[in-house]
């Protein structure tokens, strides 16, 4: 029974003991006489194997190794037509549609070993090169010897360790990917989803909208809108394929794009559009007021994330809601788009924000202020922030399609993916971690750099 039971004879005191050491009733274990513990044990044999697996999984796991591994997709990709979406670069380039040249190819996988054997994968699919460069010089030191558990002091230690170089952008990226890790580790250990950590479930399937609809010629565009309509989707999102240097035509082509999916997918769809931070306050302004008759759900970072006043001054016009935040970083960037009321949705994505450290705080900012929650992007990491607040009423899905962008590479990443069934996803509850595994790449599709 080792040195621990012999402390532990019941004397006057009433104790029960839990389901700790087995799932017998707690009940029938009152007692008031000076009868051991042992003399539980010995009635039940069956809970000292148990007891034993419950105290091994107790010991402090320390990180041992972290790894980081450039997956740079190398395959075949789709072209991308003329605008497919405005962006940020539109509005300094002669010309709009500039996203042409515009992909994510390249994704950082953290990996982190622990002595126990527990490895956590986080992710990051922003800037991999850099990332992998802060995360190997700056971020592995302060991590080596450390206990997974420790998330909310190894965020504070990296984050204040790279302060004057980093908070957003791309520190912020690396911290994240590390945090993705060790909240996957925290999981793996405890055996436990990540959601179950963060609060458990509050619903039984989460809801997702249809995220692809890039700006394309419009009997192509129907046809897809129907698609994701027919499939069960009960909300889908557009991409704008034209900004302020296209004048009225592009305007009057912006409107025609939603105005060909509301068509195919009737008056019973939410429709949303992004923008990508290829228009400016002028710009935006014009198109909520064409778009206000059309009932639209949001529309989606119409000017760059530094905006903030920009956002909270068109938000303030009232006539479409206004999302954003898929480029702002940590709970103070969170705290001041809410002080200003920059956004009615905020669309953080954890794997940039600050990981699930972050997330879960920011999370609790926006239920506080009753801003919706639906990060960008769909993916494990977000799927479980969504799973287990009440302020996520939805998440973003990207369709598996034949690499294109590159922020749909996560499919072709990972084993684990939760599918869309019906407009709705579910998560396992009895995945440990975030429920991720590696594929083992293809030589002809990915290049890894380690
Ligand atoms: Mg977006």
């Amino acid at each position: 029974m080792g040195d621990f039971l012999p402390s532990m004879y019941i004397c006057q005191t009433k104790i029960c003991l839990t389901s700790f050491y087995s799932d017998a009733k707690p009940k029938q274990y009152l007692r008031n006489d000076r009868k051991p513990v042992r003399h539980f044990f010995a009635k039940h044999p069956v809970t000292l194997a148990t007891r034993k697996h419950e105290e091994s999984k107790l010991k402090m796991a320390r990180i041992t190794d972290i790894r980081t591994t450039i997956w740079e997709w190398v395959g075949p990709v789709a072209p991308m037509p003329p605008h497919f979406c405005t962006t940020a670069g539109d509005l300094v380039s002669d010309v709009s549609g500039s996203i042409a040249g515009f992909r994510f190819l390249g994704w950082l996988i953290v990996e982190i070993e622990c002595d126990d054997g527990t490895v956590g994968i986080g992710n990051a699919a922003l800037a991999p090169h850099a990332c992998k460069a802060t995360i190997d010089n700056y971020l592995k030191p302060l991590l080596i010897g450390a206990d997974p558990m420790d998330t909310e002091y190894l965020w504070e230690s990296m984050y204040r360790r790279t302060l004057p170089f980093g908070r957003k952008g791309i520190g912020m990226t690396a911290i994240s990917a590390v945090d993705l890790a060790l909240w996957d580790a925290k999981g793996k250990i405890l055996n436990q989803p990540v959601f179950k950590l963060l609060g458990g479930r509050t619903k039984s399937k989460i809801p997702v909208y249809a995220s692809r609809l890039y700006s394309q010629p419009l009997e192509t565009l129907y046809a897809e809108a129907k698609t994701y309509s027919d499939q069960g989707f009960k909300a889908v999102k557009l991409r704008f394929g034209w900004g302020p240097k296209d004048g009225l035509a592009g305007i009057n082509k912006n409107i025609d794009l939603v105005k060909t999916v509301r068509e195919a997918v009737g008056p019973d769809v939410d429709i949303m559009g992004d923008a990508y931070m290829g228009w400016n306050v002028e710009y935006t302004k014009r198109m909520l007021r064409l778009l206000e008759p059309l009932n639209m759900r949001w529309v989606e970072e119409p000017v760059i994330s530094d905006d903030l006043a920009g956002y909270a001054n068109l938000r303030a016009m009232n006539k479409v809601a206004i999302s954003g935040g898929e480029h702002e970083y940590t709970l103070h960037g969170f705290r001041q788009a809410l002080e200003l009321g920059a956004f009615d949705i905020a669309q953080f994505d954890v794997n940039r924000v600050g990981g699930i450290t972050a997330a879960k705080k920011i999370t609790s900012l926006c239920e506080a202020n009753d801003v919706a929650v639906i990060p960008h992007a769909g993916q494990m990491h977000n799927y479980h922030i969504t799973m287990s607040s009440y302020a996520g009423p939805m998440s973003e899905y990207f369709p598996k399609v034949p690499v294109e962008v590159g922020n749909e590479l996560f499919w072709y990443i990972f084993d684990g993916e939760a599918e869309a069934q019906n407009g709705f996803i579910d998560l396992d509850d009895h995945a440990a971690g975030f429920g991720l595994t590696l594929k083992s790449p293809d030589p002809t599709e990915f290049k890894l750099t380690s």
